[in-house]
């Protein structure tokens, strides 16, 4: 993500179990976070990054297995998780159809139905904030949905809507209480927009809209949930 810059501390962290959360109320805010407070801005944790990711493919999954009938017809298959590949070695980059996926990218496939991303564009992004994490993964799933549905259902600016869903699937699972954001949350959102803009090699080019286009509908997911996606 070259177009990244140095702007943007995302946090939105799984909602932790009950007994946590009581815990960390009793606790002053000075001490809640200790391990986060220590570790200084821009020094990667490959833990929690790892973390991170696993969360936010549970809480996407989670958030479509739980919602799918009220919205559509049929019954929810996820796609297959492939996960994190190096861009940068081409020939272990996984294939889909007669290519191969690509640097600094991340997709949906559909003829292997699977999700996959790009370790740089994933560690680069993450290096700034934990949301990016999230915002690729829940567009990207977006993707797998889109291709359950009929195709009278998909709107032609694919790249804005799969923004739509990340929106109704992130502030969706905020609201069933599997994901928690935390104070800033929502401008650093508003900033990872700004700096992706149009330019972002994770989606097709010339088709997914401005940085105002897409957080307009990113916004609109969010607020008004998966149906405003389709209207
Ligand atoms: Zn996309």
């Amino acid at each position: 993500m070259l177009a990244l810059t140095g702007a943007c501390q995302f946090e939105v962290r799984p909602r932790p179990p009950a007994e946590a959360r009581a815990a960390a109320q009793a606790t002053p805010a000075a001490t809640r976070s200790p391990a986060t407070q220590q570790i200084p801005r821009g020094t990667f944790n490959e833990t929690e990054f790892q973390e991170d990711l696993q969360t936010a493919e549970t809480a996407t999954d989670d958030f479509w297995r739980r919602h799918w009938t009220e919205l559509f017809t049929g019954s929810y298959t996820a796609p297959r998780v492939v996960g994190l590949y190096d861009g940068r070695d081409p020939s272990s980059a996984p294939r889909c159809g007669k290519e191969r996926l690509t640097r600094d990218n991340a997709a949906y496939c559909p003829s292997g139905d699977y999700v996959a991303w790009d370790a740089h564009l994933m560690r680069s992004g993450y290096a700034r904030g934990d949301a990016w994490v999230y915002l690729v993964i829940a567009h990207e799933w977006g993707h797998a949905v889109q291709a359950r549905l009929q195709r009278g259902l998909v709107s032609p600016a694919a790249e804005l809507q799969a923004d739509c869903l990340a929106g109704a699937v992130l502030y969706g699972s905020a609201d069933d209480g599997t994901l928690q954001f935390e104070d800033g949350d929502e401008q650093e959102l508003v900033d990872a927009f700004k700096v992706i803009g149009d330019k972002a090699p994770w989606t097709k080019p010339g088709d997914h809209g401005s940085a105002v286009q897409r957080l307009r509908s990113f916004s609109r997911g969010g607020e008004n949930g998966v149906k405003a996606c389709f209207t």
